[in-house]
């Protein structure tokens, strides 16, 4: 039995990213940059105006007030998408709109709001206007050369705006990774049969699945194996054309667990089968073809715990992701644990903000490795360590959320 941080260093060192493909900027959310995107040109890209107004020099606008404005004359009209159409000389202005290059020899701009029309192409200016007033500068975001988004990033919708800002109708990125999953147990059948007496329904495929494709990650779902090698031989050999291979049950010491044996016959260097982690002790990790390959224990959520610590970070890491870990912070608890000492626990957990705004987690019921309505209620995972043994109310413990539930709420958040 090895330690969590261990079998993460053993599982990590043998994972590498895969090539890198162009992709479309519309098709980039989700996808991890294999480049640092450099800026080819400012941000904003000359200065230009930020409100709709008058383009002056704002020497002319000393002294003024709303009883005695300044009085300029309205040389012509710029709209956002032209260019001037020549400079702004003394006891001048340009009608502005927001976003068109502000006029050479203007170096402010008023705001409609403050200034009155009159007749006859004048302006009067109701006050004075500090210079550079309503100006965006050219560069005053990021100037050319900048780099913008750093390689390993996931996109998110901001960085689609900065690539689009910048340019960028393509973008290279890192292939994403296919994970096979396989899912072994003679108890088991399909999800649109009924189950038999003994049987009961393959859900750790459907899971597994879904915490790849949350992962980034392209699963190939290649359904149940049986209790036999032969089936289990024949499964491996289709599953190690993906890129990583997800197995679940026939990992630990009952007489029908052939995992371990199948992958070990089949030439896979086996690394480890046992990490000191509760849930999912039964954990066996080794490489078969080059392909790194999970022997996930067949207990759902010591599935989904086993896969959230060992095998989200590897698929993050051969996504080529910078940042792999799910953080953890401390939250206070708000009822006692108590376990033995020798393996971190993973308590399923929900984690929320407190009446006076910190952190609290309460541990649910239920935390049997096959009670899927815990699963279900919890967003998060109190991490207890190896040699802990009680854990008292409002005592700090550190948390693993493992999606947002704690951010979003029914209620305005305001
Ligand atoms: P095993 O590790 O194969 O001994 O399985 C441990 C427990 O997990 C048993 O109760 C199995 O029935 C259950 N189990 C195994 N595979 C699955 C699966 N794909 N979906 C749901 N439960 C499973
Ligand atoms: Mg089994």
């Amino acid at each position: 039995m090895i330690p969590v941080r261990e079998a993460l260093e053993i599982i990590l060192k043998d994972i590498k990213t895969l090539g890198t493909e162009e992709v479309e900027v519309l098709s980039s959310p989700g996808r991890v940059l294999a480049e640092d995107v450099v800026a080819g040109r400012p941000n904003p890209p000359w200065d230009n105006s930020a409100m709709d107004g008058f383009a002056l020099r704002a020497e002319d606008t000393r002294g003024a007030g709303p009883r005695n404005p300044a009085r300029l004359r309205v040389i012509y009209d710029l709209p956002a998408g032209r260019v001037p159409k020549g400079p702004v000389g003394k006891g001048e202005a340009v009608r502005i709109m927001t976003g068109a290059p502000v006029p050479e020899g203007a170096d402010s701009v008023v705001m409609v709001e403050k200034t009155k029309a009159v007749a006859d192409g004048e302006a009067l200016v109701l006050e004075e206007v500090p210079r550079g007033a309503n100006i965006r500068k050219i560069g005053e975001d990021f100037p050319s050369g900048t780099v913008v988004i750093r390689k390993g990033t996931r996109v998110r919708p901001a960085e689609v705006l900065m690539l689009a800002t910048v340019g960028r109708a393509h973008v290279k990125v890192y292939k994403r990774p296919t994970a096979a999953i396989l899912s072994t147990g003679d108890e088991l059948v399909d999800i649109d049969e009924t189950p038999e007496a003994g049987k009961i329904t393959n859900s750790n495929g459907f899971a597994l699945s879904a915490l790849v494709s949350e992962a980034g990650a392209t699963p190939v779902q290649l359904g149940i194996a049986r209790d036999t090698k032969e089936s289990l031989a024949e499964k491996l050999a289709e599953a190690v054309k993906s890129d990583l291979i997800i197995s679940s049950g026939g990992v630990s010491v009952g007489d029908y667990d052939l995992v371990k044996d199948v992958l070990g016959e089949m030439g896979s260097e086996m690394r480890f089968w046992k990490v000191a982690i509760k849930p999912g002790k039964p954990l066996a990790f080794g490489v078969i073809g080059g392909k790194p390959a999970f022997g996930l224990p067949g207990n759902p959520v010591s599935s989904m715990v086993a896969f959230e610590q060992f095998t989200r970070p590897a698929l993050l890491k051969m996504s080529g992701r910078s940042d792999i870990f799910r953080r953890t912070f401390p939250a206070s608890v708000t009822a006692e644990i108590k376990k033995k000492p020798g393996r971190m626990n993973f308590l399923r957990a929900r984690l929320f903000i407190d009446d006076s705004g910190g952190f609290s987690a309460t541990p649910l019921e239920g935390q049997g490795s096959a009670v899927i309505s815990a699963m279900v209620q919890a967003n998060c995972f109190i991490i207890v360590p190896e040699e802990t043994s009680s854990i008292k109310v409002g005592e700090t413990v550190r948390v693993q959320p493992f999606d947002s539930t704690v951010l979003d709420t029914e209620k305005y958040g305001y």
